[in-house]
């Protein structure tokens, strides 16, 4: 989609810090951090968000899982703890319509969340 952000970041029009890719998915840094570690790993396919997938991206929603999974243990925070955050919708304050994972750590998170 033209005018989705993170499609045009994995279209390389807009720069990120990328820290892992394969052929479905990217990771990169969040460029506001809310934690020390806190990247996004988006798949390349325009996905509005979690709500608004299908049956037929099980597979893919859980690859993304485990490639935050991944992400989190090769940024060093696999054994500290982190969290995996996937905003819908008004209320979760989801800004950017293309669906991401966020992967948070690095220091002791709140519970229940803001
Ligand atoms: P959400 O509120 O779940 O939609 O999260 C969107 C996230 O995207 C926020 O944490 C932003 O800081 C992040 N973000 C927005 N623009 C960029 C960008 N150009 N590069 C990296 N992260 C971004
Ligand atoms: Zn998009």
């Amino acid at each position: 989609m033209a005018d989705c952000l993170f499609c045009r970041i994995i279209a390389g029009e807009i720069p990120a810090t990328v820290v892992a890719q394969d052929d479905e998915l990217l990771a990169f840094r969040d460029i506001n951090p809310q934690a020390p570690v806190h990247l996004l790993v988006i798949p390349r396919r325009h996905i509005a968000n979690s709500a608004a997938s299908e049956e037929d991206d099980a597979p893919l929603l859980g690859r993304l899982l485990r490639f935050g999974c991944r992400v989190a243990a090769e940024a060093g925070i696999g054994d500290s703890g982190f969290r995996l955050v996937l905003n819908n919708g008004p209320d979760s304050g989801e800004a950017v319509p293309h669906l991401h994972l966020h992967v948070l750590g690095g220091r002791r998170l709140g519970w229940p969340p803001g």
